[in-house]
């Protein structure tokens, strides 16, 4: 029973850094999120020890009794948290992550070489939606199934559903896919499946982003209209980092789904992460965390409200979620620019493509987003107070000048330390 610290000094103090570069620093990186220690200390539990390849009641391993009952619960909870009723809707909670669930819906849902379309990369779209280039299909989900990927409008940034519409008429794909990794508006699930009945298709909600905001119930629910339902649960959710696929209970989806996951794309699941699933969906279904949604949110539209005042320009012009994409065009920045001044004073950002980019290698934005700061209980008033230290961080346009050691910098630096260390986090007493 050796401790970590004397164990492995090297992972030790690596993870303590990490822990206070975590704690110094403005986290703002829209897909990121501090978990609760209870979510932790089930995730680093000794469920990890265990092998119970199946589903409950039908392992292939023996000495399963307790790892179904964690099973079992977390589905309940999954359910309970999204107010699904478990006639009409059922869960698989085994994904290791957001990627590997896509891909197994995907498995799940249409046959290989069969054609969907999912939001573009640069539009906001995830890789595992359809991506590829004109040159290459990079995605498996391009290189199995043929993607055609739909865009946002090059003119306002939102969903171009006319163009969608058009190109599905052409393309006739078997699977819809919606959702987004850098997309700040809601969607409009009637329209889409209107679009999808027109051809027969499923239609798929990635909600990776936006889980603990649909839980919350903060934005539009895909669990109307949608037929498949994925999420990764560490985003908005706050929860250990993996996925789940929830179905409708037709078509033999239950089923498919299941046999999708193990033994199609997976092997034993990840116990030790199940049950801190569990966890953070118990939390997700309580009056605080509904506050929580709301707060996020309130708070993206506080920041890109701040940004507009000291000028900036946002794609869309704001924001319905937790995320703001600032296009950086009109100031002649880079998005790599600006996220490489921001690691330099502790604002962790990405940098972002934007509607209309020309060059992906330079992409003009960057994405921002409230999720972790908010469980640190950031509110409104210092959410306006990041805006001017990414201001001031941006003031440094003379990138050359940044990178040598300049006092604006090291000031700046030490401010958001000062500011970013005076909010609680979990893990910090
Ligand atoms: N889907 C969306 C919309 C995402 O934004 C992401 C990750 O950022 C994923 C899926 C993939 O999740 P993971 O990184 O857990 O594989």
């Amino acid at each position: 029973n050796v401790p970590l610290q004397e164990e492995d000094r090297e992972i030790y103090d690596l993870i303590q850094k990490e822990k206070y570069r975590q704690y110094s620093g403005l986290e703002l990186i829209a897909s990121e999120n501090f978990t609760s220690m209870a979510v932790m200390e089930a995730n680093g539990s000794p469920l990890t020890n265990k092998y119970s390849e199946g589903l409950p009641g039908a392992r292939y391993y023996g000495g399963n009794e307790f790892i179904d009952q964690i099973e079992n619960l977390c589905r309940k909870r999954a359910l309970q948290a999204f107010h699904l009723n478990s006639e009409e809707w059922g869960v698989n909670v085994q994904p290791y992550s957001g990627s590997t669930a896509n891909f197994a819906a995907l498995t799940a849902l249409i046959q290989p070489h069969d054609r969907l379309m999912g939001l573009d990369l640069p539009s906001g779209g995830h890789l595992t939606h359809g991506w590829q280039t004109s040159k290459k299909k990079i995605s498996s989900s391009s290189i199995y199934f043929e993607s055609m990927p739909y865009q946002v409008s090059s003119e306002n940034g939102y969903i171009d559903y006319v163009r969608l519409e058009e190109n599905a008429n052409l393309f006739r794909p078997k699977l819809i896919i919606c959702g987004a990794s850098a997309y700040a508006r809601d969607w409009d699930y009637a329209k889409l499946r209107k679009i999808a009945d027109q051809h027969g298709a499923y239609l798929m909600a990635d909600i990776a982003h936006t889980s603990g905001l649909v839980a919350g119930k903060e934005v539009n629910n895909p669990f109307e209209l949608c037929d498949v339902v994925t999420t990764t649960t560490h985003k908005t959710l706050r929860g250990p980092r993996a996925g789940m696929i929830f179905f409708r209970k037709k078509n033999d989806l239950e089923t498919r789904v299941n046999n999708a996951v193990f033994p199609s794309c997976q092997g034993g699941p990840h116990n030790n992460t199940i049950s801190a699933i569990a966890v953070a969906l118990k939390q997700a279904a309580s009056p605080e965390f509904q506050q929580y949604a709301k707060q996020v949110c309130a708070n993206a539209k506080a920041l890109g409200e701040a940004l507009i005042s000291h000028g900036y320009k946002l794609v869309t012009g704001g924001t319905d979620t937790h995320l703001v994409l600032l296009d950086l065009r009109p100031v002649k920045l880079t998005g790599s620019k600006v996220e490489k001044i921001c690691d330099m004073v502790n604002i962790t950002i990405n940098k972002n493509s934007i509607p209309g980019d020309v060059n992906m290698l330079a992409p003009g934005g960057v994405r921002l987003g409230t999720s972790a700061l908010t469980s640190r209980s950031f509110k409104e008033q210092d959410f306006v107070k990041v805006a001017e230290y990414l201001h001031r961080s941006k003031m440094m346009k003379d990138f050359v000048l940044a990178c040598q050691d300049n006092e604006d910098i090291s000031n700046l630096k030490n401010e958001v330390e000062t500011f970013s260390t005076s909010f609680p986090m979990p893990g910090f007493d």
